[in-house]
């Protein structure tokens, strides 16, 4: 990392240091209760280009999965749309690469959980900590279908005396304690597990989300979400198998972000962990495969769906994604500059009212 990035980065994070250390001589800081806030954190030259309201945006924050790779963050997606951000499941690690990119986090307007797996959801108390740390002057909506209010309640306890150690610390000028809490949003009550159901969770201006069940048997409920937005449109997968919901409400996309798993490879580390008298992990190995859609499979519902562009994420298993087995076949489905191994960091640019899709980086691809 170049020794400017690093420094703005430190200067983003400083604030939110868990356990600065006061030297023994200085005394505390105290600071007053009812001091003005402080503006925001200046964005630089890419996040300025990120929001300026000309295009919607997708930035992958996370593209791992349970199995560990020191590499990516789990499950994250960020979709743009004008001046706000909405984040699509907050996989542990997925903040920290939002640090590495400078993201504004007071512009994230809500939080969507697919579903109530850990790998989507560790990282939910750092997004409520940072953004309130950053300036967020409003609770924080989570949307999410039945069970998401006590995965909000869960949170919001665990974090809340944190917020207040911080309050009494930095003050507020740097905190708004009132506005810290994440507030539940659940829909979904007609998903009854048919898994054929869609509603529409949100309208603000421009923007409409859609969410939809997917097939994650036996994880009911699970939901993708739709995003249209002036003309455009991206298609979030969640986890799910090969499902006709899904092809559905990806129909005519400009942007499929979907997960993949690597069949063979999984069936590769399941032998190698038998073979080793891993009986636990091979069993693991052996489950996992039934509700996650394959590279191939992906791709056939992107072409059956007229999508644009495919993007690859949540690989199972992240760190052989660039094996040539893991994709294998999918360039006969696809020409190669309609889908993308996607990569923390990696950015799609789609243009209001237009048909253009652009692809760009705000973290280096991986080797
Ligand atoms: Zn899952
Ligand atoms: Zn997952």
């Amino acid at each position: 990392m170049k020794t400017r990035t690093l420094l703005a980065a430190l200067l983003v994070s400083v604030a939110a240091a868990a356990c600065t250390t006061t030297p023994a001589v200085a005394p505390p800081v105290v600071r007053d209760p009812h001091a003005a806030p402080l503006g925001p954190i200046p964005m630089n030259a890419a996040m300025t280009e990120v929001f300026d309201g000309k295009a919607m945006r997708v930035i992958l924050c996370g593209t791992s999965s349970p199995l560990p790779d020191p590499g990516r963050a789990k499950a994250c997606t960020i979709v743009v749309a004008g001046e706000k951000a909405y984040v699509i499941d907050t996989g542990p690690e997925s903040w920290e690469q939002l640090q590495r990119m400078q993201f504004p986090g007071i512009r994230i307007a809500g939080i969507f959980i697919t579903h109530f797996h850990s790998d989507h959801i560790g990282d939910l108390g750092e997004f409520r900590m940072q953004t309130m740390v950053q300036g967020r002057s409003q609770t924080l909506p989570v949307y999410g279908a039945r069970g998401v209010d006590n995965l909000v309640m869960g949170f919001n306890l665990a974090y809340e005396e944190d917020a207040r150690l911080r309050f009494a610390h930095h003050g507020s000028s740097l905190i708004n304690l009132e506005a810290s809490p994440l507030v539940a949003r659940e829909f979904g009550k007609a998903f009854v597990g048919n898994l054929s159901e869609e509603e529409v969770i949100l309208r603000d201006g421009d923007l409409t989300v859609t969410a939809f069940e997917v097939d994650h048997d036996p994880i009911r409920p699970a939901v993708g979400y739709r995003f249209d937005w002036k003309g455009r449109s991206v298609v979030i997968s969640g986890d799910t198998a090969l499902s006709a919901n899904f092809t559905e409400n990806a129909k005519g996309a400009d942007v499929l972000v979907t997960e993949s798993l690597a069949g063979n490879l999984i069936a590769l580390g399941q032998q190698q962990l038998k073979a080793a008298g891993n009986e636990r992990g091979a069993q693991i190995m052996d489950d996992i495969p039934d509700y996650h859609i394959s590279p191939l499979e992906a791709a056939q519902t992107a072409s059956e769906a007229g999508v644009k562009l495919l993007v690859y994420t949540h690989h199972i298993p992240s760190a052989q994604v660039n094996l040539p087995p893991y994709f294998a076949g999918v360039a006969a489905i696809r020409p190669v500059d309609q889908w993308v191994i996607g990569w923390d960091g990696l950015r799609v640019d789609l243009p209001a009212n237009s048909s253009t899709v652009t692809q760009g980086e705000l973290l280096p691809k991986p080797n």
